[in-house]
């Protein structure tokens, strides 16, 4: 399908400015009109052939420059529930661009020309995004130690205490990139989105940009939203153990419980800067602005910024049992 505008024939997109339709070419709003054809060959404007991987679900016309959306990759089974639409338009993203590497890159005259920017893609990203239950049963052994001198001895106090803690964690759409082309480490790194602005789906959302089906299935991606979530609730029994001097656990019990699973598209600009053979990709955030950079990333980091934003934790401590001996 392609949108077209009622009064020139232009091709409408979705404005992340305006927040609604959009015709570049006479400036009016919401003047879309849906033309149908669902031909995954050739172009319904232009009649120029397709190039489509088995992936792409929307795309620009290499020939005349429409955006085209492809009817049955974004409709059952492959239809996304949410999307969470562009907020930073193309301008605004090449400015948070320029902010970010104009002044600390050797970078070549082109890298930040109007012309070599041109090339940044809106893209939407599938994604599966997570609920699950968590919970933590832990019991050890912790320990304080205290020293102090009198005279010539040396006094040391250990104290031994069961330490016993029972969590129970509710996870909220934790998410994962579905898409076999987009680096797991750079979409982990343009989180935290926030999910407040998702909202139902819609296919005029994707006109003037491009789009992938999911790659691959909730149930073969899940093991990477548990990964996430063991660490995460690690560190979170881990913080609930501080004060003690050492702590031996007994019992770590750490159960999962997948309570749902939603397919959403989430927005990221791509900028593809070709140098010496080489491609270099930058990203923005679609929604918040936040750039990153094709730098080496290190898995903990990754790991750190993706569990920061979702977790509810109720956390009961259990009893302390204190045995006091004095050496
Ligand atoms: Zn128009
Ligand atoms: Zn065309």
């Amino acid at each position: 399908m392609l949108f077209k505008c009622k009064n020139c024939g232009g091709n409408t997109v979705y404005s992340p400015e305006r927040e609604r339709m959009y015709c570049p070419h006479c400036e009016s709003t919401d003047s879309e009109e849906k033309i149908e054809d669902n031909s995954l060959v050739q172009c319904v404007n232009c009649g120029a052939p397709l190039q489509l991987s088995e992936y792409t679900s929307a795309c620009r016309c290499e020939h005349c420059g429409m955006y085209l959306i492809f009817d049955e990759r974004v409709s059952t089974p492959y239809e996304p529930r949410l999307l969470l639409p562009f907020h930073v338009g193309r301008e605004m993203a090449v400015k948070q661009l320029e902010k970010e590497f104009s002044n600390r890159l050797f970078a070549p005259a082109d890298f930040m020309s109007a012309k070599s920017l041109e090339k940044m893609e809106g893209i939407y990203v599938p994604f599966w995004l997570y609920d699950y239950d968590v919970d933590y049963d832990f019991a050890g052994e912790g320990t304080r130690v205290r020293t102090w001198r009198s005279g010539d001895t040396e006094y040391t106090e250990t104290s031994y205490y069961e330490v016993v803690r029972k969590m129970d964690a509710d996870f909220e759409r934790v998410p994962v990139d579905a898409s076999y082309v987009m680096a797991d480490g750079i979409m982990d790194l343009m989180e935290p989105y926030d999910y407040q602005e998702l909202t139902d789906f819609a296919p005029k959302y994707m006109s003037g940009f491009v789009s992938e089906r999911y790659n691959q299935q909730a149930d073969e991606l899940a093991v990477r939203a548990e990964g996430k979530i063991k660490d995460a609730s690690e560190n979170l029994m881990q913080a609930s153990l501080s004060g003690y001097t050492s702590i031996r656990p007994y019992q770590k019990n750490l159960n999962l419980h997948k309570k749902n699973d939603c397919y959403a598209l989430m927005p990221v600009w791509q900028y593809a800067y070709r140098y010496r053979d080489q491609t270099y990709l930058y990203h923005v955030n679609g929604q918040t602005g936040k750039v990153v950079g094709a730098t080496p990333v290190s898995k903990e980091k990754v790991v750190a910024y993706g569990v920061s934003v979702f977790a509810m934790v109720t956390m009961i401590c259990g009893l302390l049992v204190h045995m006091l001996e004095i050496l």
